[in-house]
Parts: structure tokens; sequence; C-alpha cells
């Protein structure tokens, strides 16, 4: 066959398979030659493609990256890297930054708060607000400087107006503090109100009764106090939570019970 003719034929076995929505051949299922050059349409194997499983979202495997990404991390940093760019929830979409901890990730001491403010979102830091510089002052009252601990949140980007975090966005979030956690090891965990609290002690009475007794996370020490923007807006509870912080230093440095 004169190779014109063939490449005629190849031409008009394309366009035939174009016009049936064909957009992918198995070369290893082609019947043979004939096939290839019949100058009328043959019946292509369509019934192999009607065997095909339905397409589902949910049949489709996770390409390896993102089981990957579920594994497990040894580093403060790759945990930030894993989850910098999260979405799990709806507050990734709003978010300005990522906020995921500062501090000593060798620490003895951990404060954990509820969730970025405006300041934070702007900055991508904890606490770097008003009520950041409150907690600033407050750690160094008891001889600590703020850069020996290391301080996060519940849920790393800021809920709009600053509202509490949804139940279903703290648990979304939460595989992400329970990591750091892992991680740091600290030896106290200080709770800044009812929301980190509960989130990780969830059968804990309110702020008011909880703050200044111990509970435990795991096999981790936690003491819940007022969160520093409440004393703002509360002066009148400093005096308790200046006993709060009282205890902080002997709980870091108490020998296990
Ligand atoms: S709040 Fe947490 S879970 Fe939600 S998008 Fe931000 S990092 Fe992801």
């Amino acid at each position: 066959m004169e190779i014109d003719t063939l490449l005629r034929h190849l031409e008009n076995q394309l366009l035939w398979l174009e016009q049936q929505k064909y957009t992918y051949l198995n070369l290893a299922k082609l019947p043979d030659l004939e096939f290839a050059f019949s100058p009328t349409p043959v019946e292509l194997p369509t019934q192999k493609q009607e065997e095909l499983p339905a397409f589902s979202a949910a049949t489709v495997e996770e390409p390896p990256t993102q089981k990957q990404k579920e594994l497990p991390v040894d580093t403060l940093e790759a945990l930030h890297a894993q989850y910098a760019a999260c979405l799990r929830c709806p507050l990734g979409q709003t978010r300005k930054n990522f906020v995921f901890g500062t501090g000593n990730g060798h620490t003895s001491l951990l404060f954990v708060g509820e969730g970025p403010g405006a300041d934070e979102d702007r900055l991508g830091e904890p606490f770097v607000g008003k009520a950041g510089r409150l907690l600033t002052q407050m750690i160094q009252s008891i001889g600590i400087d703020r850069p020996d601990v290391y301080i996060a949140n519940v849920v790393k980007c800021r809920p709009p107006k600053n509202r509490t975090p949804h139940a279903e966005e703290i648990a979304k979030c939460f595989p992400i503090l329970r990591r750091q956690i892992e991680l740091i090891n600290p030896r106290l965990i200080v709770t800044l109100g009812n929301v980190p609290t509960r989130a990780l002690v969830p059968d804990a009475p309110g702020i008011t009764r909880s703050r200044g007794n111990i509970y435990h996370y795991q096999s981790w020490k936690v003491l819940p106090t007022f969160h520093p923007a409440y004393l703002l807006r509360n002066p009148s509870a400093m005096v308790s939570s200046w006993d709060d912080f009282k205890k902080i230093m002997t709980l870091c440095f108490e020998t296990e019970n």
C-alpha cells in the first residue's frame, strides 16, 4: 500500500474515532491492522468501557503526595510546612495568614489560646495585639522571657469578626495542635480561656470554675486560666489570673506525681 493511501486511511480512522468521542485507545487491544485500515468503520470494543465502574469521586485514589502529607512529621518546621496552605475548614478561605505558633520548640511551657485576631492574621503570629502584650507582661512577671515559651492557638486561621471558632473548625484544626503538643512535649500546657480548655479537656467546667485547677490532656498537665482579652475587659479578674500564673513555675519544675 502506498504511503499516502495508508496515511489517508489512518486519517479517516482517527476522524471517525474522534466523532465517536474516543479520547483514549489501548493500542495493545486494537484487533488487527485490518481494523485500522478498513474503509468502513468497525465496531470498537465499547463493551469493555461499559464494564468499567461509573466514575465517582469516592473511587478516586488520593495521589500519593496527598497520602504522604498525612504522615506524622517530626519537626515543628515540617508540620508548619505541611499545613501552611491548609483549607480543611472554611476559615482558610478568609484568612490573610496561617498563624501556626511561635516560640521555643523545646520549652517546658506551652500557652494555648483560641484563635488569631486581626493583628495576628495580619502579621502571621499569635498574641501580637493588645491581649498579646498583656500576655507577654504576665509571662515576664513570673520571671520568664516570652521567647522561652511556645504560644499557639487552637485554630490557626482567624474566624471572621473574631467570632468563637465552630466545633467543626476546631475538630478540623485540632490535629495540628495535637502534633505541636507531641513535638514540643511540654511539662505544662496553660490554656487561655474556655475554647482551648474544652478542646483539650472536653468535660472541664467553664473557665471561671476550671481556672487554677489542674487537668490532663493525655499525659500532659493542663492549667486553665483567663484569656488576656477577657482580662482587658474585666481587670478585676487579674487577681485570680495572678494566682494562676504563680502556679506555673511550680508546675513546670515539680517532679512527676
Ligand atoms: S483553621 Fe485550621 S483547619 Fe481551618 S483552614 Fe486554617 S489551618 Fe486549616
